[in-house]
């Protein structure tokens, strides 16, 4: 367990230097976020899981790994498949730590489809500092889901409220529809 310096202290999100598409201002978190976890210098991802999915954002428990919503979106419906357990590389997995990042990123990839029809997706780690990681100190698998022309899917906001109410409405939508197996093929779709 990593103490993290308080100035440091935030709700889990990945904050780095991409150009985002859609950048709520990190202000938008911090008036639940810091009475929250104050007092907590547990990294973002080791103390969100103790508390509510609502308040911490999270999509969907497993056994040894969770999904949020990353908090600095680089587009809507941004997801980090995190393990609980504070394990800064993908080397350090356990099996069932790495099968389940890989199970629930396509669970994220499947649900994301049936909420939002995206037409793609980046996956990615990033590890280590050096490697762009924004909380390098805790292993978190990124889900973007992509759509042609993207930022004109996105609503511009510019009101903290609306931010935090939208980030919270995803993760409604996205934890009521979740999709934890292989869906049908619709038909007439795919080959
Ligand atoms: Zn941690």
């Amino acid at each position: 367990m990593a103490d993290i310096p308080q100035d440091d202290f935030e709700l889990p999100g990945v904050p780095d230097s991409f150009q985002r598409l859609w950048t709520p201002h990190r202000l938008a978190y911090v008036k639940g976020g810091q009475e929250q976890y104050a007092g907590d210098n547990r990294d973002p991802f080791c103390a969100a899981p103790d508390r509510s999915d609502e308040e911490s954002l999270i999509v969907r428990r497993g056994e040894t790994c969770y999904v949020i919503m990353n908090l600095f979106p680089y587009n809507a419906g941004h997801l980090l498949v995190c393990p609980y357990e504070h394990i800064s590389l993908y080397t350090e997995t356990s099996e069932a730590q790495m099968l389940e990042m890989g199970e629930l990123t396509k669970q994220c990839m499947w649900t994301l489809t049936k909420v939002a029809n995206p037409g793609g997706f980046n996956i990615g780690m990033n590890q280590g500092a050096v490697g762009g990681a924004g909380i390098a100190q805790h292993l978190h698998q990124h889900v973007v889901p992509r759509w042609g022309g993207d930022s004109n899917f996105l609503p511009i906001i510019a009101q903290t409220k609306a931010i935090t109410q939208t980030l919270g409405d995803m993760r409604t939508q996205l934890a009521e529809n979740w999709v934890s197996s292989a869906p049908e093929p619709a038909e007439g779709k795919g080959n």
